[in-house]
């Protein structure tokens, strides 16, 4: 420090200084010096570049690790950057808010349930099958359920109340469904009621098909320690919230391919107290859990590029009266809606009722999975979205001139019309269906003699382009 540069760098150990040159050799030393300034010179820049290269490292360094540090704290908030283990970026869930008539909930303050239906759809629906016919299911919580699971009704499911005590698992659910074509699709439920899982979907059962959920919340009733049971069904109202807190974490950790989030409080208010301020209430409570779980769906969308198709929906209306029973087949308890986060809905969604058994093949379809030709036939329920070829099938039988008609949705091919005698496939086996007609689709209406098809039984199938339909009559 304090020394000049000269001294620093001496080319001869004797003098530097130029008055001592004895010689007066001046020449010689200023080349000699200049040379000397400019290695100097040279030596200094390649220092200050070397000092500057680190500095911007340095820089370059701190703000990538600021950066990550941040991305680590997001991570902890949604932990939703880890990648889920289905079998697409294709994800459903659906949602049952058991007994909310329609008309309390158009009246009720939802904005969540408005946002969704604002990028998506809401149409009113219906349970209970067709009145008066073989397919009249109970507006019960249970049948009303696997309704939806199997897109069929009560003549097939066989779930006609909450007992619950013979349910026909040939009719597969769509979890059995995904599982069996799809051994890594992952499938989770979160619900109050352990029946849910144990007894309608069978988990576990050979008869059902020996699933596992991959996620699986439920059966809190049961646990009298953190939600002791009260009068008032508040804790309801808590393992309501405790479903919701498990369903947002596990989307946002895991994003199963198809997830069943049931929710139970609005019908015990309804039970208790009708059409009232307190139904009102409970369908608020529901509103901004629903809302928890729509943010957890919008991160796995925006972080992972999944499309998630979210279905809500009740299982039955209530009695016109007092709001409080249902069960009958009452215009307003076989009244429900249907919201969805997806507007390309079909004609048939626009202009028909639909009904809670159209929810399993959207879903299905959405997922890009192909419903086994055994089972598909039995589907009582059309899909809401993408083409759809016919609906509506009616069948009448006089004498041997059996009379099918339909509404035709989209005229592309023909119908196939497909007559079995037999009923198998209610025990599990396979029933044998002939074509009996190939007619244009615009006809709407065709009519056979079946007089060789003997039998006081037929099932009917029609078979577009797009979908089929089944109907079934008796002599
Ligand atoms: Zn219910």
């Amino acid at each position: 420090m304090g020394q000049s540069n000269y001294q620093l760098f001496p080319i001869n150990s004797q003098s530097t200084d130029p008055l001592d040159d004895a010689d007066g050799n001046v020449d010689d030393y200023t080349t000699v010096n200049n040379r000397k300034k400019n290695i100097l010179r040279w030596i200094i820049l390649a220092v200050v570049l070397i000092l500057i290269i680190i500095v911007i490292i340095i820089i370059i360094v701190v703000v990538v690790n600021k950066k990550k540090s941040k991305e680590k704290a997001t991570i902890l908030v949604y932990n939703c950057s880890e990648n889920s283990t289905g079998i697409s970026n294709r994800k459903v869930l659906f949602i049952i808010a058991d007994g909310i008539p329609a008309d309390v909930l158009e009246r009720a303050p939802i904005p969540n349930m408005k946002k969704i239906q604002g990028i998506g759809k809401y149409k009113r629906a219906y349970v209970g099958g067709d009145v008066g016919t073989y397919s009249e299911t109970a507006t019960i919580s249970a049948p009303g359920y696997i309704n939806l699971l199997t897109g069929t009704w009560g003549n097939k499911h066989n779930v006609y109340d909450n007992k619950i005590s013979n349910p026909n698992y040939n009719y597969k659910n769509i979890f059995r469904l995904i599982k069996e074509q799809q051994i890594n699709g992952t499938i989770g439920i979160f619900s109050t009621w352990l029946d849910n899982r144990v007894k309608l979907i069978g988990e576990g059962l050979a008869q059902a098909g020996n699933i596992t959920f991959d996620f699986k919340f439920d059966g809190y009733e049961l646990d009298l320690k953190n939600f002791p049971h009260d009068s008032q069904s508040l804790y309801i109202n808590h393992i309501d919230q405790h479903v919701i807190n498990e369903t947002v974490k596990c989307i946002t950790n895991n994003g199963p391919d198809a997830s069943w989030v049931y929710l139970q409080y609005t019908d015990d208010m309804g039970h208790a107290y009708g059409d009232s301020l307190q139904m009102l209430d409970a369908i608020n409570i529901l509103d901004q859990q629903i809302g928890q779980i729509y943010e957890a769906i919008q991160c796995r969308i925006n972080q992972h590029k999944e499309e998630w198709l979210l279905v809500i929906t009740t299982d039955h209306g209530r009695d016109i009266h007092t709001g409080q029973s249902h069960g009958g087949q009452s215009e307003r308890e076989r009244t429900t809606w249907i919201i969805m986060n997806h507007n390309e809905t079909n004609n048939y969604f626009e202009n028909f009722q639909p009904s809670i058994v159209d929810i399993m093949p959207t879903m299905m379809r959405f997922l890009n999975m192909k419903i086994p030709l055994e089972s598909e036939r039995e589907i009582d329920g059309i899909p809401l979205i993408g083409p759809v070829s016919l609906v509506k099938p009616d069948l009448n039988l006089s004498g041997n001139n059996l009379t099918i008609k339909w509404k035709t949705l989209n005229k592309t091919g023909n119908v196939k019309i497909w007559l079995s005698t037999t009923n198998l496939f209610k025990i599990g086996l396979i029933d044998n269906y002939t074509l009996i007609g190939d007619v244009s689709i615009e006809n709407e209406i065709a009519t056979f003699n079946i007089e060789k098809y003997v039998s006081n039984f037929y099932k009917i199938i029609l078979d577009g382009e797009y979908n089929m339909v089944n109907k079934w009559i008796s002599r």
